[in-house]
């Protein structure tokens, strides 16, 4: 029998599969729609390594678990470890912390600008900088901000044979295995069974696994075509917390910035129209108003998924809940796949060895695409 089931081809599940499959575990991962369909291809890319949390003042078990996560990921992006991310591409090396018209305080400052992190002189600065009305500070952060489309691209094309496009529809345990009802494309029926499941599903997780406890963060993130210039920064306008979080992303002709921050939360309560506005606002108070003349906007939607937390706060890593033979995880952050997964083989090697190597089944199902950046998805720009 099959050792283990991945349902999920987000980040997470993907990075495990990687993980089980180099242990020695016969695996395979089920996506319903298209690697990254969830939340992975709605996130800005960033590899945070602790800094935006040191801003928000949420202590320090946040940073510490995250803290080494930009150098387990360029190990990857560079060969040196496994997964081999060498194939996907890396936007920027260096993420920006901008302090606009405030100083940051000396506290916050001393901590920021610890080992790796740098204050930028002014010739450094990205040309975009040279818009933003009192600039105080530009702090570069040794976190890298990758492609997602291009990291999905690079699982996508080692792990071929162990992903198929299939849903679950339904999840029953029973003494020694898990059994699974799939739905394939055109309605195709399908069972499989396993010695164990790990549920990626992202905000799914629960509808397979009602014990499952998570809880939802939504945003309202805003797209912008015809931006003055590359940038991948925090802006920060008050000292508690980014105003607007920047990554920029090439198109055809020009590029978008892809825009998330407190704007994003603050825009759940908005429709897109009037996120769009505020977001017009907000940039022109930055940049100046001339920069926004040539901008068309988009918005989307997306909730963020988390192992549930007392009193719903954040949780500092990667989340996971075992029920049964079913083990559900959430990253927390797609900086964090990493850990996930290392605690997910962990909790696998702590139950069982490898069984005996077989085929591995669905051989003959298709495998999904990778998702499109939401960019190209775009119907109408506003
Ligand atoms: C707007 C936004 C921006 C973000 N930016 C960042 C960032 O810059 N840096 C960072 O570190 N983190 C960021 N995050 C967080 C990060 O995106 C998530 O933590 C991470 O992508 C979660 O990955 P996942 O694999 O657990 O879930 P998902 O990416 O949601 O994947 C779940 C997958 O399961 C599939 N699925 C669901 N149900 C079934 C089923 N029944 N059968 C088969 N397949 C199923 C879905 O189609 C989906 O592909 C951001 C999140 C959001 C929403």
């Amino acid at each position: 029998m099959l050792d283990v089931v991945v349902i999920g081809g987000g980040i997470a599940g993907l990075w495990v599969l990687d993980r089980l499959a180099a242990a020695g575990f016969s695996a395979i991962l089920l996506e319903r729609a298209a690697l990254g369909a969830g939340q992975t291809i709605a996130a800005q890319g960033i590899i945070h390594g602790g800094a935006k949390y040191e801003v928000e003042g949420k202590g320090t078990a946040a940073s510490e678990s995250i803290a080494a996560m930009p150098d387990r990921w360029r190990a990857s992006l560079r060969g040196e470890r496994a997964p081999d991310l060498t194939a996907a591409k890396v936007l920027t090396e260096r993420h920006l912390m901008l302090a606009r018209g405030f100083g940051l305080k000396a506290e916050l400052a001393s901590r920021l600008l610890q080992a790796r992190r740098s204050r930028l002189d002014r010739a450094e600065w990205p040309e975009a900088c040279a818009l933003i009305a009192q600039l105080r500070r530009v702090i570069g952060l040794e976190e890298p901000v990758v492609d997602v489309p291009s990291v999905l691209q690079a699982f996508a094309a080692q792990q071929r044979e162990r992903v198929h496009r299939a849903e679950v529809v339904a999840l029953h345990q029973d003494g020694d295995s898990v059994r699974l009802t799939l739905r394939g494309p055109h309605g195709r029926p399908g069972e499989l069974a396993a010695r164990f499941a790990v549920l990626a599903a992202g905000a799914a997780n629960h509808l397979l696994l009602p014990a499952a406890r998570q809880q939802l963060r939504p945003l309202h993130m805003v797209l912008a075509r015809g931006a003055p210039g590359p940038l991948f920064a925090h802006l920060l306008v008050g000292p508690a917390r980014p105003a607007l979080t920047i990554t920029s992303h090439a198109l055809e002709q020009g590029f978008v910035w892809y825009l998330g921050g407190d704007l994003a939360e603050r825009g759940v309560a908005l429709d897109a129209e009037a996120l769009i506005k505020q977001a017009r606002t907000e940039i022109a108070a930055a940049f100046g108003a001339a920069a926004t003349t040539g901008m068309r906007f988009a918005t989307k939607r997306i909730d963020r998924a988390e192992g549930a937390m007392p009193g719903k706060r954040r949780p500092d890593g990667a989340v996971l809940q075992q029920e049964g033979r079913v083990l559900a995880l959430w990253p927390t952050k797609l900086a964090l796949a990493p850990a996930a997964a290392e605690q997910a083989l962990a909790w696998l090697r702590g139950k069982a060895s490898p069984g005996e190597r077989g085929p591995l089944p669905l051989a003959d199902w298709p495998r999904p695409e990778v998702a499109h950046a939401l960019w190209e998805d775009v119907e109408q720009w506003n």
